[in-house]
């Protein structure tokens, strides 16, 4: 068998062994029963125990206050940007969007063909989105349904509320909506303060298939009816997200994953470590200005996705060409902005991040 690939990926992205080891252990019978748990009926007392466990380790490991629901959907988070907006905003209402790259945009579009949407701010003409705005920048109107952000913006590298940054902008009267897609849970945050988070669980917490949904119960109660029922969070709320067949082996890998998780020390020790692993990177990058640069201006640099480039593109090839004969992966840019980007989320390791900044400085060395 190969090693185990340094991964890299923008997501899907890397899971941890642990999750992966006890889902191969359990494959063909799952808790003594002679099949997987894939062949579980999802009303069935062995994934109902699943089902439960994951709920409640995303309450725990983020703090999840009882006037929540926690919701396990299908259609990725995209299905949100879309959900989001059919739920909360009103008949001839309107929300307010923040645009800090690619995914804030596409929020925003699927918003504006439901109802109105209002951009508050966007970053985009400070040439390609380079920073999330300061809060004095923002336009907010005072009767939104709700302020819309993308709190980390995977391809462009920046995030909210990072040391010296802007902090996340809440108000009391108008909920905040965050799309957490490429950061939930690689830090401890406050669910109260927020009307609803999002996140799609193939960067963090675990694989493609299932999207979390922590939204206010207030909101769930006070959300649009005219929907049809698949698209109405209540609907999903009053049946713990079992309404309809659920994603169950997705579900499965993501307790897997929260297990991992909640057993490495929960979301303060993601975030130490998410720390360290971004600031070796950052700090490399800063020491060869002549040869690394990242774009991000240094108060919004994001601690998932670390993207940098080279003097020009031929070494960027070169560059990924070495670290893939070194076992690294997923190490190229977005197709849209080009350069590298290395995404750092949870199950990425702090010893792969020290062999790619041993091969970056090593690479410097070599084509000074
Ligand atoms: N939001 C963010 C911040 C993302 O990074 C992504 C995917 N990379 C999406 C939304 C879209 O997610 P999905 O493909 O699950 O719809």
């Amino acid at each position: 068998m190969a090693d185990r690939a340094k991964n890299f990926y923008a997501g899907p992205a890397a899971l941890p062994l642990e999750a992966l080891q006890r889902a191969q252990a359990e494959l063909l019978d799952f808790a003594g029963t002679g099949m997987s748990i894939m062949e579980h009926s999802h009303r069935g007392p062995h994934y109902d125990a699943v089902h439960k466990e994951a709920l409640s380790l995303l309450r725990e490991l983020l703090g999840v206050p009882d006037d929540y629901d926690v919701l396990l959907l299908q259609g990725g988070a995209r299905q949100q940007f879309a959900m989001v907006p059919m739920n909360l905003v009103p008949e001839g209402g309107s929300a307010d969007y923040v645009i800090t790259g690619n995914w804030s945009v596409g929020a925003h579009s699927e918003a504006a063909i439901v109802g109105r949407a209002r951009v508050a701010a966007t970053t985009l003409e400070d040439g390609g989105f380079t920073r999330v705005p300061r809060l004095d920048e923002l336009d907010r109107d005072p009767e939104a349904a709700y302020l819309h952000i993308t709190s980390n913006n995977t391809l462009y590298g920046t995030q909210w509320a990072v040391d010296g940054g802007t902090p996340y902008p809440f108000s009391d009267d108008v909920p905040l909506v965050a799309d957490m897609t490429s950061d939930l849970l690689c830090r401890p945050i406050d669910v109260s303060r927020f009307g609803v988070i999002y996140a799609g669980a193939q960067k963090n917490v675990g694989p493609a298939g299932v999207t979390v949904v922590i939204v206010r119960k207030s909101l769930v109660a006070g959300a649009r009816t005219d929907l049809p029922e698949v698209f109405r969070y209540a609907s999903h709320a009053a049946k713990d997200s079992l309404w309809n067949t659920a994603p169950t082996f997705a579900i499965y890998m993501l307790r897997n994953t929260l297990a991992v998780i909640a057993d490495r020390g929960g979301a303060e020790e993601m975030e130490r470590r998410a720390r360290a692993k971004s600031s070796m990177l950052y700090a490399l990058i800063d020491a060869h200005p002549e040869f690394f640069r990242c774009p991000v201006e240094p108060s919004s640099r994001s601690i998932m996705n670390v993207v940098f480039r080279l003097p020009s593109e031929a070494l960027e090839a070169e560059l990924l060409a070495a670290a893939k004969e070194a076992g690294m992966f997923g190490l190229k840019g977005h197709r849209k902005v080009g350069g590298l980007r290395a995404s750092l989320y949870n199950a990425v390791e702090v010893e792969w991040v020290e062999a790619l900044v041993d091969l970056m400085e090593k690479f410097h060395h070599s084509h000074k």
